[in-house]
């Protein structure tokens, strides 16, 4: 039973704040999150600049060997935790004990300071009942009924979990993340959400922490988070990341050509794109479903087959605008994704 003093005493320190760093950890084929929490001062204000460096035990993360086991965590990103008493949430990069970037760390491989890349990924992900191991909406025998219905529905038995989707974008929202909507996807239990910054750090750092909160929001619930990009097999839809992005050529070409110039870019490099836009990806990327096969490359207006849509929003603004590549899936770090288009399109 809690005394008196203690209840007191836990008045007295309501106004102190909990910080909780996140961060990357060393998993493969796909990066875990990890995150603990440090107490400050009642005085703190909110700003990173106040963020002090941290450290964890990378032997139990992947990130190092026991003997030397210290990792650094450098504060990138900071923002209000609303589903949480006086709490922030502050996003950290990885960096070894000589302060170099980890390997794990995809972040640092983001070359453009300017924040002169913009990006608006698309988080699709499937939410999973931890007990049958299916998609929620999945009987624990055979199938529901087949696609169709599922996509931007409403209805039991054809939006399934909403309750968990809108408290995740009611929380993204008071935390101050740019998200932009969210929608039902095509199979039964997969949902998306968008979320545009201009920066590609900021868009990265944004898309980790509202990562982040919906694990944390379906604990309460009892349900998992499957970052698969094909949890069913089968005529089941993949889940994808795909990554819409514009830098200054883009937004003000005026120049099909230009369009068509950068999309050529891309053909040279499928490899190195390919090898960071998540794992498992042949088995989404199979030129159905919405997708353009993995061994191909493509591009065209409006086509949702190819591996990169030009939107009709680019061809009616006179060819000025951005590009959507579809090729990244759910699980791919999209300080990665970001990483390798900047260095593709500014090559
Ligand atoms: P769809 O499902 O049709 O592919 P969405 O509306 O889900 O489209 O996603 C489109 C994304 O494109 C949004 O996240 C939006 O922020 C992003 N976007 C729009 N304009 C730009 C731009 N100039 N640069 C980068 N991303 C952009
Ligand atoms: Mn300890
Ligand atoms: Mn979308
Ligand atoms: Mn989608
Ligand atoms: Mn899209």
């Amino acid at each position: 039973m809690f005394g008196i003093d203690l209840v007191n005493k836990t008045n007295i320190e309501m106004s102190r704040f909990k910080l909780e760093y996140i961060w990357l950890d060393g998993s493969q084929p796909m990066q875990g999150m990890r995150s603990k929490t440090k107490i400050v001062g009642s005085d703190f204000s909110g700003k990173l600049s106040e963020c002090p460096d941290w450290s964890f035990d990378g032997s139990s993360t992947q990130q190092a060997e026991g003997g030397s086991s210290d990792c650094i965590l450098k504060p990138v990103y900071i923002c209000p935790d609303s589903d949480r008493k006086n709490a922030y949430l502050v996003m950290c990069e990885v960096l070894n004990a000589d302060r170099t970037p980890h390997e794990s760390n995809g972040r640092a491989q983001i070359n453009d300071k300017s924040d002169e890349f913009w990006f608006g990924f698309e988080q699709e992900y499937v939410i999973e009942d931890p007990e049958t191991g299916l998609p929620v909406g999945f009987p624990k025998n055979g199938y529901p009924a087949p696609q169709g219905p599922y996509y931007c529905g409403v209805g039991t038995g054809k939006a399934v979990a909403r309750e968990l989707v809108e408290e995740h974008m009611d929380i993204c929202i008071d935390a101050g993340l740019n998200i932009e909507g969210i929608n039902a996807e095509v199979m039964a239990g997969q949902w998306e959400f968008q979320i545009f910054a201009k920066g590609a750090e900021k868009a990265g750092d944004e898309i980790w922490v509202a990562r982040y909160l919906l694990e944390r929001t379906a604990e309460k619930y009892g349900l998992k988070i499957n970052w698969e990009c094909k949890p069913v097999k089968g005529d089941w839809n993949g889940s994808g990341m795909h990554a819409n992005f514009s830098n200054e050529l883009l937004r003000t070409a005026n120049s099909k050509e230009t369009f068509h110039a950068v999309c050529e870019k891309f053909r040279g490099k499928v490899k190195e794109h390919i090898a960071v836009y998540g794992h498992d990806n042949e088995q989404r990327l199979t030129g159905l479903h919405e997708t353009a096969s993995i061994h191909d490359f493509s591009y065209g207006v409006s086509d949702r087959g190819a591996s990169i849509r030009i939107p009709l929003y680019t061809v009616e603004h006179d060819w000025s605008g951005y590009l959507e590549d579809r090729r990244p899936n759910s699980a791919a770090d999209p300080y990665k994704v970001a990483a390798v288009i900047i260095d593709t399109v500014t090559s």
